[in-house]
């Protein structure tokens, strides 16, 4: 007999089908379920399930809807193997057992995908569970109370079920789409709120048993009457449609959102976990709550989380009560009145704290954690890696490398480059905090600072992120439906919910602003106003958040930037460097530049636009003496026109020299087209013309000469240097005066003189003959026999690249100009890819902006065959990037792996270069420790092989002595 699929994983009672690695099979819920409850050295208390894995999703999607003829079988008989453990039965009239019906895809989607608590609780079970709850209790006291509180706790999961199961399963599931505030859920919840009204009760605690049931009676005429069909009174039916919903649900408009958002495939599909329920809302000795293994927010290592007594689940997420501290170091401002979990059941308390330092041990990092105490006894519930902003990571990684927990290597892939950029941004700078007095305090659920204006729903926001506007969004409380919203936002501000509501897990996950129950905040969504302290806010008023701290201000305050004097993050890229091979340099315009990315660890200048002088506050005469040039009627002019230049180009390029204090600084030579330094308007013009002692005619008539129908691809980069050679041969004596003054001043310098936009080797070769010339006068009239320099050419126009082989005979390296080479080889305009590029992106033509993230396939091809042609000729070639996707950390890591020298990128992204490229020496060693059949690796090398035979943490390179590095494409 055929082998017969495996479709239900059961795991309890210390056992385990599954296990921690199964993501893909199990998702992350169901395979850290299966690793709590069987692995040896955990065996925690679980509540005994199973798994319904992702293939039955790919199963039903693939066969219209419909499971596998083996899964009905398989999940009776794991259902068989729960009640055995436990001693009751489903459906059971007598001892009936519930379950409850959890998603689980492969990473966390908080909120996207539902579950349904109760299930198995009908009219004819549901005696059985009262008499069940009452059981020990009424035998020994045998009074009144302990049935009225079964009963109460009976008809509280009863209408909890009947509330999810609505909504998941008969509204969300069956794709209808009620209107505005018209969902199930807010109509039960308006039936529940008149009930406390009527009853004078503050929470839902303070409903008794026959309120609950009159609740739960009503609950079932309003599904009648709202979806026209009745709530299912029969277990199996139950089970299944919960099941059934946790599938469609995978395709609901918002798992489909959240998974467009955080690039999850739609393929992966979504395990299901049916779980014997435990109940944290039998009584006062019950419980339920989150926590982490540390503090997601600052990263201090200390056990941090918030509980509610007598709750079940959601409540806690849902923000309805605010939850209580479960220990003296997770009180704050708002619950530090509460009562810990630490205090109320100390007992209870300390097996947690131990189970939690368990896990962590276990997993090697920080756990997101979720229980449930049912009468004094905890049960754990869900476990996974803990998300965590961009400062708590990076504490996180150092102090648990500290620890030995980890290793170097597990420390520095722990930090993802959104992460480290967090840290980058600003804050509100403290001086202006302190000055000002904040509105409102919440918490603090997503760092940093942000100011905006308000507005008040994620429709709202996402149209005002439209228009360019920086916006905060404050909600209530933030639901699944709000996250584009969220993403368009500057910040979010919520008026209720915990640190582990659904706006603090989304804004920490995506290391946004943040500051969740701020309860002095009331939110008039009709109005569309805020109210504060008896002020009230309209839409688009300014406001500034502290996500840090949970700090609301009025207007907008100054920021400043957080990572200066930041010792761990100096420890985690220190770490970094010890990795990587790479180099990382910036680009920078001005020795202020230059300065502070050396401050960032900047090994150099990848690139400096000489141009740069000529736009911006001080550009004003050297603007002039520019245009005097470009106007000249004859070269006599042009070359009086020069000289008055020369200083002014000099001058910039030797303080830049300076500041590098000899490390490299590549110096690109005039790039772009001439007209765009002319005046555009006709009185600037007369003016300039007067100033220049030219008529305005002749003037006019200069500048009409220059304009060009498509500037990108006209008279600029080296085709300025071929037909003005008097002005490279300005530009190169000013860089070798500049260098040779500092050398007789005993200063290090070392300038690497960059031809731009070159396709043709006898292009880069002319200018190569006017710089060797100016260095060979320059050195000697400054008494020197060499000036220390490279000289070397942009790889920007496709045929450079196909020809690299030429351009390498004469060149000492490459930079690949990659926003350029972008444009040309797609043939996208860059000024004009605006109008499709975002439609491209949202119908996936494209999978990114290609200038944002580079291109691997396409442009990328074209590097690696300009690499492997340009070494071929002259192996020690050196060779960068130095277009915008130098900061990319993905763009880093695919120049790592095609034997790139360096990358160059803006200051701010030269922390996040320093982490991709170690990421990618530690991808790279995991690549090649996983063993690759040699069937495979002789007929298809994966992507990257090109770096392979380069060491993990290879010394040798980084000296700059490089091995050849076999490339994909074979030299020509
Ligand atoms: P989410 O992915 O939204 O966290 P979960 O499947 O973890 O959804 O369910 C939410 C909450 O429901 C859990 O944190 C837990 O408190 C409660 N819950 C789920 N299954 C059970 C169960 N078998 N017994 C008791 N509570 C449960
Ligand atoms: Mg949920
Ligand atoms: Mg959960």
């Amino acid at each position: 007999m055929a082998k017969q699929a495996k479709y239900v994983f059961f795991f309890g009672d210390g056992k385990a089908e599954g296990n921690g690695k199964m993501k893909e099979l199990l998702g992350g819920k169901g395979a850290n379920l299966a690793e709590m409850a069987g692995h040896p050295d955990l065996r925690l208390p679980v509540p005994p399930g199973f798994t319904i894995t992702t293939e039955v999703c790919t199963f039903y999607y693939d066969h219209g809807r419909k499971y596998p003829p083996q899964l009905k079988e398989q999940v009776n008989a794991a259902l068989r193997r729960a009640e055995k453990i436990l001693g009751r039965k489903f459906g059971d009239r007598e001892n009936p057992l519930l379950f409850s019906v959890r998603s689980g895809a492969r990473s966390s989607m908080p909120g996207m995908m539902e579950t349904v608590l109760n299930i198995g609780l009908t009219s004819k079970t549901i005696d059985g569970l009262i008499r069940q709850t009452t059981g020990g209790r009424a035998e020994k006291n045998g009074n009144q109370s302990s049935t009225s509180q079964a009963e109460r706790f009976a008809y509280d999961a009863y209408r909890r079920l009947i509330m999810m199961y609505s909504d998941v399963v008969m509204e969300k599931a069956a794709g209808v789409e009620p209107a505005e505030d018209q969902g199930i859920r807010r109509q039960l919840e308006r039936i529940l709120e008149a009930k406390k009204h009527e009853r004078g009760a503050k929470t839902d605690t303070d409903l008794d048993a026959a309120d609950l049931k009159e609740v739960c009676s009503r609950f079932k005429e309003k599904i009648v009457e709202v979806l026209g069909k009745p709530f299912p009174d029969d277990p199996v039916e139950q089970l299944w449609g919960g099941v059934g919903a946790v599938f469609a649900s995978w395709n609901g408009k918002r798992a489909i959102s959240y998974r467009r958002i955080e690039n999850i495939p739609d393929a992966w599909g979504t395990a299901v976990n049916v779980q014997a329920m435990v109940f944290g809302n039998m009584g006062e000795d019950c419980a339920t709550g989150v926590a982490f293994t540390r503090d997601p927010g600052t990263g201090d290592n200390r056990f941090y989380g918030e509980y509610l007594i007598n709750a079940q689940g959601e409540d806690v997420v849902a923000g309805i009560r605010t939850p209580a501290p479960i220990n003296e170091s997770s009180k704050s401002e708002h619950n530090a009145h509460e009562i810990s979990l630490e205090k109320a059941m100390p007992r209870v308390y300390k097996e947690l704290h131990g189970i939690q330092k368990r896990l962590e041990r276990h997993y090697r990092d920080m756990q997101d954690i979720e229980f449930t105490i049912e009468r004094g006894r905890l049960f754990m519930l869900q476990c996974r890696v803990g998300k965590r902003n961009g400062p708590a990571a990076v504490r996180m990684a150092i102090d648990m490398l500290k620890e030995k927990l980890i290793t170097r290597e597990d420390a520095v892939k722990r930090v993802t480059a959104s992460q480290l950029d967090e840290l980058l941004h600003p804050v509100l700078d403290p001086k202006a905090e302190q000055a000002a007095k904040p509105i409102a305090r919440g918490l603090p659920a997503g760092p940093g600072g942000a100011s905006g204006g308000i507005v008040f729903t994620a429709a709202d926001a996402v149209e005002a992120a439209k228009q360019g506007k920086h916006v905060i969004l404050v909600r209530e409380e933030t639901n699944p439906e709000d996250v584009e919203g969220m993403r368009a936002a500057q910040a979010i501000l919520t008026a209720r919910g915990g640190m582990t509501s659904h706006a603090a897990l989304v804004a920490r996950g995506w290391g946004k602003c943040c500051v969740v129950g701020c309860a002095a905040v009331e939110v008039d969504l009709k109005r569309r106003e805020m109210h504060v302290g008896g002020k009230v806010y309209k839409e688009f008023d300014e406001i500034s958040l502290n996500g840090s701290k949970g700090a609301v201000y009025e207007g907008k305050l100054p920021k400043v930037d957080a990572s200066e004097g930041n010792e761990t993050l100096g420890a985690f890229l220190a770490l970094c460097d010890k990795i990587r091979r790479l180099k990382v340099r910036t680009n920078a315009d001005t020795p202020e530049d230059a300065r502070r990315a050396r401050s960032f660890g900047a090994e150099g200048i990848g690139l400096f636009r000489t141009e740069h002088m000529f736009y911006g506050e001080t550009s004003e005469k050297p603007l002039q003496k520019l245009r005097k040039m470009i106007l000249a009627r004859t070269e006599e002019q042009r070359k009086a026109a020069i000289d008055e230049l020369f200083p002014f180009v000099k001058e910039d390029i030797k303080r830049t020299l300076e500041a590098m204090d000899g490390l490299p600084v590549t110096i690109r030579l005039l790039d772009p087209p001439l007209h765009e330094f002319v005046p555009h308007d006709e009185m600037q013009l007369a003016e300039l013309a007067k100033e220049i002692g030219m008529s305005f005619e002749e003037a006019k008539k200069r500048a009409d000469g220059l304009h060009e129908t498509n500037p990108m691809m006209g008279h600029r980069g080296v085709r300025l240097g071929i037909t003005y050679p008097e002005v490279t041969a300005m530009q190169v004596r000013a860089i070798f005066e500049a260098a040779a003054e500092l050398l007789v001043a005993k200063k290090a310098v070392f300038p690497e003189i960059m031809v731009p936009v070159v396709g043709v080797d006898t292009e880069l070769e002319d200018q190569i003959r006017i710089i060797a010339r100016i260095h060979d006068e320059t050195a000697k009239s400054k008494g020197l026999k060499k000036i220390p320099h490279l000289v070397g050419t942009m790889i920007e126009v496709p045929r450079a690249a196909l020809r690299a082989a030429d351009l390498a005979k004469t060149a000492q390296f490459f930079s690949y100009g990659t926003n350029d080479l972008t444009q040309l080889t797609f043939a996208f305009s860059r000024d004009d890819a605006g109008a499709f590029l975002p439609e491209y992106v949202a119908k996936k033509i494209l999978p990114e902006d290609p200038f944002q993230s580079l291109d691997q396939a396409g442009v990328g091809e074209l590097i690696e065959i300009g690499i492997s042609r340009g070494r071929g000729v002259k192996p020690d070639l050196k060779i960068g990037i130095c277009g915008e996707h130098g900061g990319d950390a993905a763009s880093v890591k695919f120049c790592h792996r095609v034997g790139m020298d360096y990358v160059s990128c803006s200051p701010f992204r030269v922390p996040i270069a320093r982490l991709a490229a170690a990421q990618a020496v530690i991808e790279e060693s995991a690549k090649k420790s996983a063993a690759v059949p040699p069937r495979r690796r002789a007929t298809a090398p994966p992507r990257g092989r090109a770096a392979a035979s380069t060491k993990a943490t290879n010394g040798a390179s980084r000296n700059g002595k490089r091995k050849v590095r076999r490339a994909t494409v074979k030299a020509r």
